[in-house]
């Protein structure tokens, strides 16, 4: 055999008499086909099979099996990153000339695409309070198309009425987009309860391991039509390793939930009780102002994000954030471990002072992503932070 000869290809594996217990990883590009009978079928979409891994490829159908399951969904996407998976949403459902309501608590990077990178496109939209029903159905028109709500806010972790929202859509024959990234479907399973299309940022607490970029979409048949379609011509698919390891983050997603939230739930009592934090703000507490909602709304558990307010400002904040040195300053979320970010000089830094507080961020402001550790290692390392203060 010439050396120059030497390729790593097989015609096939040979046949096994026992199947691997994992998943392989699927890195081909591109699939052999039998004949141009076969390749015009496949590419044309009237038979299910793998041609070329941008229109389609096995990891990424492991993964979204399992997402569309966990979601009740009927259709289920994964895209290279949570904004892919919001740029999808748009493309498959917005044209020239549509209106978008959108959420005042999005995202940054999802706030801008629904408005001045929508406007490029002359799709026109309005910014609204969600928690506001009255004002939500003010500013739908006869164009609007879609409505875009986060599930869980950041910062002030704000719920909203995916039922009611859905409704007031349905009616103006818009849809329904919520982002669920904050709740996971372990939390919160926004199509159960009346939205069109879900979208999560698989980034965080989906593959929880901060060591992957993915994104979710997934609906109901009626309104995927296009969805497919663009993801492969916009460019906006996942690559199959991506999806590997979320896969493998994802198996874990339960237990994780469940011991984080609990983790959550007992930190967020003992920082409402303590009398150097100025504000505590969880859904799960009584005095949260979206309580009821989020016990009626979410399954079982509140999240495990947790935001407080420490009276002295930006200096506190930055005292605590150098003294707590068990607790990475990471501005993510959903990592195993807990971490914590600063609202006002990571994800609301784009804005003004005056925007900031009407939004109710002040420079005291900490975001807490409650791991997985035990109760006492977090209390603790929150004790070295709140010590310096
Ligand atoms: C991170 C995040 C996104 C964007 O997801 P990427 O995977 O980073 O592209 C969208 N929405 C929310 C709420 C997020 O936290």
């Amino acid at each position: 055999m010439r050396p120059d000869d030497i390729c790593p290809r097989l015609d096939t594996v040979p046949p096994q008499p026992t199947q691997p217990l994992v998943p392989p990883i699927y890195p081909a590009v591109v699939y052999r086909c039998a004949d141009p009978q076969q390749a015009s079928t496949l590419l044309a979409g009237d038979e299910d099979g793998y041609v070329y891994s941008r229109d389609g490829q096995p990891n990424a159908d492991l993964l979204s099996a399992k997402c569309r399951e966990l979601h009740g969904a009927d259709r289920a996407m994964i895209c290279g990153s949570g904004m892919a998976a919001l740029s999808a949403a748009l493309l498959a459902t917005l044209q020239a000339g549509d209106h978008v309501v959108v959420s005042d608590k999005l995202y940054g990077r999802s706030g801008s695409l629904f408005t001045s990178e929508a406007a490029r496109l002359r799709i026109d939209s309005t910014v609204v309070d969600v928690c506001d029903l009255a004002a939500v159905r003010a500013a739908m028109t006869a164009k609007t198309r879609l409505l875009v709500a986060e599930s869980i806010s950041n910062p002030l972790l704000r719920v909203c009425d995916v039922a009611a929202l859905a409704e007031i859509c349905h009616r103006h024959k818009a849809l329904l987009l919520v982002d669920n990234t904050f709740a996971s479907p372990i939390v919160c399973r926004p199509l159960e309860l009346g939205a069109d299309l879900v979208m999560e940022s698989l980034t965080k607490i989906v593959n929880g391991h901060s060591d992957v970029l993915l994104g979710l979409l997934c609906g109901r048949e009626a309104h995927w039509q296009r969805v497919p379609h663009v993801v492969t011509t916009w460019g906006l698919s996942a690559s199959p390793f991506d999806c590997w390891l979320a896969a493998r983050g994802l198996a874990t997603l339960a237990l994780r939930a469940a011991r984080a939230g609990d983790n959550a739930r007992l930190v967020a009592d003992k920082l409402a009780a303590d009398r150097r934090v100025a504000r505590v703000i969880f859904p799960g507490l009584a005095d949260h102002p979206d309580h009821e909602l989020a016990k009626r709304q979410f399954a079982a558990q509140y999240g495990a994000m947790i935001t407080l307010i420490l009276p002295g400002g930006t200096a506190a904040a930055a005292r605590f954030i150098s003294h707590a040195k068990r607790i990475p300053f990471a501005p993510s979320l959903g990592d195993l471990a807990t971490t914590l970010s600063h609202p006002e000089s990571t994800s609301h830094r784009g804005l003004s002072d005056q925007e900031r507080t009407a939004l109710g961020i002040d420079g005291g402001m900490l975001r807490l992503s409650v791991g997985v550790e035990s109760p006492e290692t977090i209390l603790d390392a929150l004790e070295e932070g709140l010590s310096a203060g």
